[in-house]
């Protein structure tokens, strides 16, 4: 049998299960599920569309029947690290947003069941609806965006709760081979406790599921935060590179002893510009990148400095109040500039902004809008916001309904973690800015303290995609930061479909994962090379 004809009988198979309307061969459609952010060669045959369990254990089933291959996704938005398209060279699209039922909710323990399809803004309604007292965390990704894609990536978010891997619990899974389990004591059928304790009882398995390619993931509980009673936003600017890295040795004691809850953020120059507009093509005559030179006059221009932080406190007011006065202290003479704001002081700065203007010149209603996106996002509210920084280098206007798959938006992210030492946070950056402007692209760097220990670094080539020649600059742009970075030690904590080759180790780790692949899916239907080292 060929390959062309096991692809005709799995889709007649799976057009049975799941009705024609599910089974998608349009070319258009198909065309762009295979395009992302960065130039891809994958071909998508079919996109399948279950909306139940019982759909995908089909679907899996048909797969291994015909032995071709099958890609989940949840909701497909996984932009930066290449959205829908699979990594292996030809596979179906497993599309999960069908199943978008929130299945359990309790207030008084706080967590929410949800299926794949769940996405943040839903959730976020939900509360809303249910009037609870209870936070989700959001990433800054889309709010059209999935909780469990997100969280099988490892993906992060602002609040105490922002490592969502880390707040989940009790997954249902269905294997390549189409048999079902669940993880923790969701196992077990009877159980009180499923979504509550995630370790359960034995070995755990809930990691195996996480960058991975050994099952989909069809059901999954979140922990979810009590509101605080108080809460207060800070932020702060320093303006000389070198202060980064003392601002980062005095704010991770605060980390560790949890005066600081969340992983708060830390973004450069460049970043906090690629939020407040489009590449400023006028004042540069057209010319990339954007020179540090210039940049300083937008810093000057716009108030911000060379490295720019932002965190929340939560708890009660006498909580929050001695918390505030720790970063104070911690911070004065290694920062330029601290404000604090909490709900009433946001609107009061809002109502004064024009006449603010009128006095000064500086028009900080800009600044304000992209600093009420970070403010909710320290409080769980998803945002769009966000989604406009990937048209940064694209000449045409900021379009009302983004895609940035569609519409030529280039955006690699490189994600390396970090011990929450300045002296470290030093050398990466350093190298990063160096690598990326000799490279021709505007270093836009975030340090996020996600743990107590270790910081998410997250570094984004943006550039436009109708420019020839761009994705092939962009990834050899890429690769540079790669060799440079884990030159010193410092290694990814999430990939790309560009970049799994990072896991072709040929170690006994690897090994052990082979093993583990080989038996819970011996035909290899399921994500092919994704997180995995090639067969040696
Ligand atoms: C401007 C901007 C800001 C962003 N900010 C953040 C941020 O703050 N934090 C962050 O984490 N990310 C961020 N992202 C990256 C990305 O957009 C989000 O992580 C997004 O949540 C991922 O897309 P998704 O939820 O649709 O996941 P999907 O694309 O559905 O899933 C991601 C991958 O996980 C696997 N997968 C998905 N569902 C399942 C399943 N059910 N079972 C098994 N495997 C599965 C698949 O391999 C899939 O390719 C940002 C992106 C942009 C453009």
């Amino acid at each position: 049998m060929n390959e062309l004809s096991s692809w005709d009988l799995a889709l007649a198979d799976w057009t049975d299960v799941l009705g024609s309307e599910h089974v998608i061969t349009d070319r258009d459609r198909l065309d762009s599920a295979q395009t992302t952010t960065y130039a891809t060669h994958q071909v998508i045959p079919a996109i399948l569309r279950p909306s139940c369990r019982e759909q995908v254990q089909e679907c899996l089933r048909i797969a291994n029947k015909y032995r071709v291959g099958v890609y989940p996704v949840s909701s497909g938005k996984n932009w930066g690290y290449g959205s829908r398209v699979p990594v292996d060279e030809v596979s179906a699209l497993l599309d999960l947003s069908r199943m978008n039922h929130i299945l359990d909710f309790r207030e008084d323990l706080a967590y929410v069941t949800v299926e794949p399809g769940v996405t943040q803004s839903q959730l976020s309604a939900f509360l809303r609806e249910q009037k609870s007292n209870l936070w989700m965390d959001a990433s800054g990704g889309s709010p059209e965006s999935s909780l469990i894609g997100n969280t099988m990536e490892r993906g992060f978010g602002h609040t105490p709760y922002g490592d969502h891997f880390a707040h989940s619990c009790g997954l249902e899974v269905i294997l390549p081979t189409g048999e079902r389990i669940e993880t923790g004591f969701s196992r077990f059928p009877d159980t009180k406790t499923g979504p509550l304790y995630r370790w359960g009882v034995g070995p755990v398995l809930d990691g195996l599921f996480s960058q991975s390619n050994l099952g989909v993931v069809t059901r999954m509980s979140i922990w979810l935060m009590p509101a605080p009673e108080y809460f207060q936003g800070f932020f702060f600017s320093c303006n000389l590179d070198s202060m980064l890295s003392p601002a980062v040795d005095a704010l991770r004691p605060l980390r560790l002893n949890g005066t600081i809850q969340s992983g708060m953020h830390i973004g450069n120059d460049y970043k906090v510009l690629n939020g407040l507009q489009q590449y400023p093509w006028a004042e540069t005559e057209g010319r990339t990148p954007l020179s540090p030179e210039i940049m300083k006059g937008f810093r000057r221009a716009l108030r911000i400095g060379a490295w720019n932080g932002s965190g929340a406190l939560y708890g009660t007011r006498a909580q929050v109040a001695e918390a505030r006065r720790l970063i104070k202290r911690a911070l004065t003479g290694k920062v330029d500039r601290l404000q604090f704001f909490d709900d009433a002081r946001l609107r009061l700065a809002k109502r004064f902004a024009k006449p603010y203007q009128f006095l000064t010149g500086w028009n900080i209603t800009q600044t304000l809008t992209v600093l009420q996106a970070v403010y909710d996002l320290m409080k769980g509210i998803p945002t769009e916001k966000t989604l406009g920084s990937t048209y940064w280098r694209k000449r045409t206007p900021i379009p009302d309904q983004m895609n940035p798959d569609r519409d030529g938006c280039g955006l690699l992210w490189f994600a390396p973690i970090v011990p929450a030492l300045g002296k470290d946070v030093q050398a990466l950056t350093g190298i990063v800015i160096k690598t990326m402007l000799e490279d021709g692209f505007e270093p836009m760097i975030s340090l996020t303290l996600l743990t107590e220990r270790a910081i998410a670094c997250v570094i984004s080539i943006s550039f436009d995609r109708s420019v020839p020649g761009e994705d092939d600059r962009a990834m050899r742009c890429y690769r540079r930061l790669l060799t440079n970075v884990t030159a010193l030690g410092y290694r990814s904590y999430r990939l790309g479909i560009h970049s799994m080759g990072q896991m072709d180790i040929h170690d006994t780790y690897s090994s052990l994962l082979q093993t583990i692949k080989s038996a819970v899916d011996p035909v290899g239907i399921l994500s092919a090379g994704r997180y995995q080292a090639s067969k040696s």
